[in-house]
């Protein structure tokens, strides 16, 4: 059997292939925010986010990140390895924004001394709650051994992120990562890692990322066509 629509996301469409283990991922034109209750069609989007994905799931692999990335297919398309996604949204900071200055009462762009690793459980029903560890092992999401694995598998990846962003002059703030258990029961980093799921910074402090939908500050697909030039001209 070839391809077939199997999970319809807020920003893919995930589709299987004759290759049980590999999947398709269709990058759509569509932005969301707060759980799907702002939605909008942004034109091009998709095409920017595959591209940029791509090319940081390129960037983390030759870096010894295991991924599911397999290749890019199309301008919207890139095959990826199947994995039971661990429903767990694993956010790193650099830099205080977003949810964790509201949480905290702490203005934006404050250095954190190092860099903190938040979860929260991937889960619509419940908007999504922040989680702590202890939380994630009575509810069976992972094991002790899984979530240092999770952690330090995201502290590596922000060294790799960091670096990448600055040579290109940005600063990543923030940025969530979700992973995956293949056949073999082996954890990779899957989803996407794009200006939809970083918080990046120019260094004039604008917002690179997809605060300008959240935050009506402009044309997102005119920010993310700049993420992704800087980043193709670094070959
Ligand atoms: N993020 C994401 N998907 C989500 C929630 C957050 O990609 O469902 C990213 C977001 O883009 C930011 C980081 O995770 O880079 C931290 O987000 P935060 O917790 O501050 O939430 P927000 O302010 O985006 O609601």
């Amino acid at each position: 059997m070839s391809k077939q629509l199997i999970y319809s996301g807020k920003a893919k469409d995930l589709y299987s292939t004759a290759d049980e283990n590999v999947i398709i991922a269709q990058y759509k034109d569509q932005a969301t925010m707060l759980n799907g209750a702002r939605k909008e069609e942004i034109q091009g989007k998709g095409k920017l986010n595959n591209q940029i994905s791509s090319l940081i799931f390129r960037h983390l692999m030759a870096a010894g990140i295991k991924t599911h990335f397999i290749e890019e297919l199309s301008e919207t398309e890139q095959s990826n390895v199947k994995v039971d996604i661990i429903p767990l949204e694993v956010v790193l900071r650099n830099f205080t924004a977003g949810s964790f200055s509201k949480r905290f009462g702490i203005e934006e762009g404050q250095l954190l001394p190092q860099p903190i690793v938040e979860f929260y459980y991937k889960n619509d029903d419940l908007d999504d709650p922040f989680i702590n560890d202890e939380h994630i092992l009575f509810l069976g999401i992972a094991s002790e051994e899984e979530l240092a694995h999770l952690k330090a598998e995201a502290r590596h990846i922000n060294e790799v992120l960091k670096d990448l962003f600055s040579k290109i002059g940005l600063t990543l703030i923030d940025y969530k990562l979700e992973f995956g258990r293949t056949s073999s029961g082996e954890i990779i980093l899957a989803d996407e890692v794009s200006p939809d799921t970083c918080r990046l910074w120019d260094a004039e402090g604008n917002h690179m990322d997809k605060d300008v939908f959240r935050r009506n500050l402009g044309s997102v697909t005119d920010v993310y066509q700049v993420v992704l030039d800087k980043l193709k001209a670094l070959g």
